[in-house]
């Protein structure tokens, strides 16, 4: 009886003290924000740099605001996060992981480079010893010396706030690509309906890589995505997965309504592995389906290289 009467209690205690807990551990992470400048904005989300010597931010930052207010409306929510720009000599100190200067969001921040990032140097390394009728179709779009970045930091900063809108609810998703997939839908929502002026800085970069084959790619498979994911193939490797993520969100998006994407934010939190066994690949499926729509669950099915 004395037992039973004390796991009572310690099942209240605990339970109680859960809330109290999570209360504790604040949603934008602190920690790595040290020694950076706070920057005033017109804007509801703080900004540090770590250097304020460079001031190529203000069109980065109203573009985050306006995709903000077109992710807040669209999920309900009004987010709060922080965005850092960060020198690639200061990378370490101030972000998750490399490379230096390619954004990346986590625990309540976008981080982004102040310099050019180190994928957008090595990319237009290589796309200027390819033929010139190759990366001359870049040159309208990306300007006579072909500036990555525009696609690297200024398109990809969104897919990045787009991830912050379902890591505030939950970080373990059932598949990477489905938060990968979900992230890029939104961004290239935002872009097509709010900021079409970039659609075009949005889609040649990617559809040059896709036009390129898979030549690059040692892995193609979902299952090596989930698997290997940034840290264990090439750079070139994981861009050619988000590179048929982008082909696979654009399809979705240019047929469907917005719904979709608050379904499937839904279903990444609703599902997160936290508080969820992981769905084999036939109950995702299924699931998918019925969750979330035909078009998602078709990807593992149609995916090109089973
Ligand atoms: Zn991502």
């Amino acid at each position: 009886m004395k037992k039973s009467i004390l796991t009572y209690l310690t099942v209240i205690l605990i339970l109680g003290l859960t809330p109290i807990l999570q209360a504790q551990e604040p949603w934008i992470d602190t920690s790595i924000h040290g020694g950076l400048i706070e920057v005033k904005t017109d804007y509801s989300f703080s900004t540090l740099v770590s250097s304020d010597s460079l001031n190529n931010i203000r069109k980065t930052l109203k573009n985050l605001n306006d995709a903000k207010l077109y992710f807040d409306k669209i999920f309900e929510t009004d987010l709060d996060f922080a965005v850092l720009f960060i020198e690639n000599s200061k990378w370490r100190e101030h972000s998750y992981f490399p490379p230096p200067g390619l954004p990346q969001a986590g625990r309540g921040n976008v981080i982004l480079g102040l310099n050019k990032s180190v994928v957008s140097q090595e990319a237009e390394k290589m796309i200027t010893q390819l033929p010139t009728e190759y990366w001359s179709l870049l040159k309208p779009v990306y300007g006579e010396n072909i500036d990555l970045d525009l696609f690297y930091r200024e398109i990809l900063a969104i897919h990045e706030l787009a991830h912050l809108y379902h890591f505030k609810e939950g970080t373990q998703p059932q598949r990477k690509w489905l938060q990968e997939l979900f992230a890029t839908m939104s961004m290239y929502s935002f872009i097509k309906e709010k900021s079409n002026s970039s659609f075009d800085i949005m889609d040649t970069y990617p559809e040059f890589v896709l036009q390129s084959g898979d030549r690059m790619a040692t892995y193609k498979t979902l299952l090596d995505f989930e698997e290997k994911y940034v840290q264990k193939m090439t750079p070139q490797n994981y861009e050619w997965y988000q590179m048929q993520l982008y082909s696979n969100a654009k399809q979705i998006i240019d047929s469907c309504k917005n719904d979709i994407l608050i379904k499937l934010r839904e279903f990444l939190v609703n599902t997160d592995l936290t508080k969820n066994e992981k769905l084999s690949d036939t109950e995702l499926t299924v699931r998918l389906k019925k969750e979330v729509g035909k078009e998602i669950a078709d990807i593992m099915t149609n995916w090109k290289s089973q």
